[in-house]
């Protein structure tokens, strides 16, 4: 038997290790598994090599509880350790290794970020275990070790009876972590960080039903067969070539077994220059009620789970997306900070975007009535791109969608080439008209296609943002919606009309109607329009409700505009025979009563009537019809 001392110079590393790992306790099992895996890997490499005698045969992990001994083992049949392999990797290595993280540690004692991020390695097991054993014998021809360690640094390393090569490590579980003997909280981790790890998993059995026999004599019987919790074979580590659509969406369900709804399509990773990268990537089904965030994108790294917080390393506006991304090369013992500013990480983002415009376009390109009627489950994501990746706007003009109120879908190009002679305003700028809700503008939509002008609608909670970009980027295009003027204000064609009443008679109307309206909620307008046109028109100048909306959906610079009351105009056409008669009408009580009719109409058309002064329009219309 021997004793010794573990040479490290912060007297009493287990402490510390507890305490500042104290949220992450339950990675010391994706750890453990990882070592054990880790050397069951380099069994098969030695094996391949001819290093390694015999057979490889088909090794497992094992995790089992002993609840009466208080105890938990990881048993593995990878290449084990002699007992000078113990000294040097358990004693001198892994120990290095947890005096590195505590040294690390103080440097970035305020950045909360690094914790839960740090793989601490073998040591991690003393952050639930008051004792440590390791058994091990190794597939070379020596005996086996026995290695125990209370937490403190000094160990005895004992000579074993173990004769099947591998190790097992027991864990005493502490008295504030039997939470770790509990088949459910084991469970758990195992299929939170080991589900897809590359060796088979066994936890506990399971009962099958077996058909022993043929025909007649046939016969089930139950048999109890190892319980394997993890699938080796994960699809992001296939060949694309290998795996259908089905076999995309069965992963998809293994990856969010909570998740009802199948993906709208997949973007497979596989890069391994400049650096190492697989994954597939999914885009849900967005729809409108943004419960996106519980199924996110998993960070993998050789095929064991690290996190699902992949902000800095995926590009943010598909942060939206779900499925598994898995490099060896993201470093992950950093800040968020430094990895948003290391160039491999900055690759990775470039990388992806890139990877998912090209598959949008090809979708696109391949079967664009598909691609169409997925439109409103992946625009806002597009969208979010647009503005937040300049490469990615660059690319989305090839296949960016504007459908219209009547569900016809334009590319930007497409649209400029359907609306050119037709729609211009007075600065000669083509004008895009859009709306925001077919029902709530319907008549503003009404009288723009009844001129023969494509409406485009435009819903999303970004658009004013997307909009905005878009004219800066294209000079000659301006974007308005429908109820912002009278179409024939919006756009141009040919002379002005000349107006019907003079500037005093315009005036005088002006203040006939001011006093029936209330002061301060309308900025009255005398236009001339044709005669076709409604008498009073409520509008919602563009400029003033884009900024409005910008700043209520994260406009940054507009601070405070999202206070401001909503600004309408009420335009009358002085070419309307309605409004002369106003003008003329002798009796004063009559023209109140009609020029009060006139505007609630107006106001009904911009779903601004409501309540109480709805009831009063209802009960005046019935009167004036008696
Ligand atoms: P790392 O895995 O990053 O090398 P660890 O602290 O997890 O660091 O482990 C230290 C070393 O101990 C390993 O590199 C390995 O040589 C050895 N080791 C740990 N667990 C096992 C195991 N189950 N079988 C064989 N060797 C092991
Ligand atoms: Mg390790």
């Amino acid at each position: 038997m021997a004793t010794g001392k573990i040479n490290v110079s912060v007297e009493n590393i287990f402490p510390l290790i507890k305490k500042f790992l104290y949220s992450d306790h339950e990675i010391f099992l994706r750890e453990l598994i990882s070592n054990a895996t880790d050397a069951t890997i380099k069994l098969k490499h030695l094996y391949s090599i001819g290093e390694a005698k015999g057979e490889y045969g088909n090794p497992i992990i094992e995790i089992k509880i002993d609840q009466e001994g208080k105890k938990l083992h990881i048993i593995d049949q990878g290449l084990g350790m002699t007992a000078e392999e113990v000294e040097k990797y358990i004693n001198q290595v892994a120990f290095s290794g947890a005096e590195e993280f505590l040294e690390k540690y103080k440097d970035s004692a305020k950045d909360a970020g690094i914790i839960g991020h740090f793989g601490l390695g073998f040591y991690s097991a003393f952050m639930v275990g008051s004792q440590v054993e390791i058994i091990s014998k190794s597939y070379k021809d020596e005996p086996a070790a026995h290695w125990i360690c209370d937490g403190s640094p000094e160990f005895n390393l004992l000579p074993s009876t173990k004769n099947e090569r591998g190790t097992e490590i027991i864990l005493h579980i502490a008295e504030d972590s039997e939470e770790f003997l509990e088949e459910y909280r084991i469970k758990e981790l195992l299929s939170k960080y080991n589900k897809f790890m590359p060796i088979p998993i066994k936890f506990g059995t399971k009962t099958e039903t077996k058909t022993i026999g043929e025909g007649e004599d046939a016969k089930e019987e139950s048999i109890e067969v190892d319980n394997i919790i993890n699938n080796p074979n994960p699809a992001w580590t296939k060949a694309p070539a290998n795996l259908t659509t089905e076999d995309y969406n069965q992963f998809y369900r293994e990856l969010y077994p909570m998740q009802f709804e199948e993906p709208l399509f997949h973007i497979h990773l596989n890069v391994d220059y400049p650096f190492n990268l697989t994954g597939i990537l999914y885009f849900p089904k967005l729809s409108h009620d943004l419960q996106l965030q519980k199924d996110k994108i998993q960070l993998y790294q050789n095929q064991v789970y690290v996190t699902d917080n992949v902000e800095g390393i995926v590009p943010e506006f598909l942060t939206m997306l779900k499925g598994v991304i898995d490099s060896p090369d993201i470093p992950l013992n950093v800040s968020r900070s430094y990895l948003q500013a290391d160039g491999n990480v900055k690759k990775i983002a470039n990388y992806i975007t890139k990877k998912v415009s090209d598959k949008l376009k090809a979708l696109f390109t391949e079967n664009r009535a598909d691609f169409e009627a997925k439109w409103n489950d992946i625009k806002i994501v597009l969208e979010y791109g647009m503005l937040s990746e300049p490469k990615f706007y660059e690319k989305a003009g090839d296949f960016f969608l504007y459908p219209s109120v009547d569900n016809k879908f334009y590319t930007l190009q497409e649209l400029k080439d359907t609306i050119t002679e037709n729609q211009t305003n007075k600065d000669g700028k083509l004008v895009v008209l859009y709306a925001a809700n077919v029902d709530a503008q319907h008549a503003y939509i009404q009288d723009a296609k009844q001129k023969g002008y494509e409406v485009l609608l435009l819903d999303s909670p970004i658009i004013a943002h997307l909009i905005q970009k878009l004219e800066s980027e294209n000079e000659n295009l301006t974007f308005v919606r429908v109820d912002s003027d009278h179409v024939d204000n919006l756009i141009k064609k040919g002379e002005d009309a000349v107006s019907a009443l003079s500037e005093d008679e315009q005036k005088q109307l002006q203040s006939s109607i001011e006093e029936i309206v209330p002061k301060g909620s309308f900025t009255i307008q005398f236009q001339p329009m044709s005669a076709d046109a409604s008498p009073f028109i409520i509008t919602k100048p563009e400029f003033m409700r884009r900024m409005k909306e910008m700043s209520a959906h994260g406009g940054g610079g507009m601070f405070g505009m999202g206070n401001l009351p909503d600004m309408y105009n009420l335009v009358v056409n002085t070419n309307h025979p309605l409004t002369q008669r106003l003008l003329l009408a002798s009796d004063k009580e009559k023209q109140g009563l009609q020029i009060k009719q006139a505007l609630d109409i107006a106001k009904l058309s911009q779903n601004l009537l409501k309540g109480e002064e709805l009831t009063a329009f209802v009960k005046r219309s019935f009167e004036m019809m008696n």
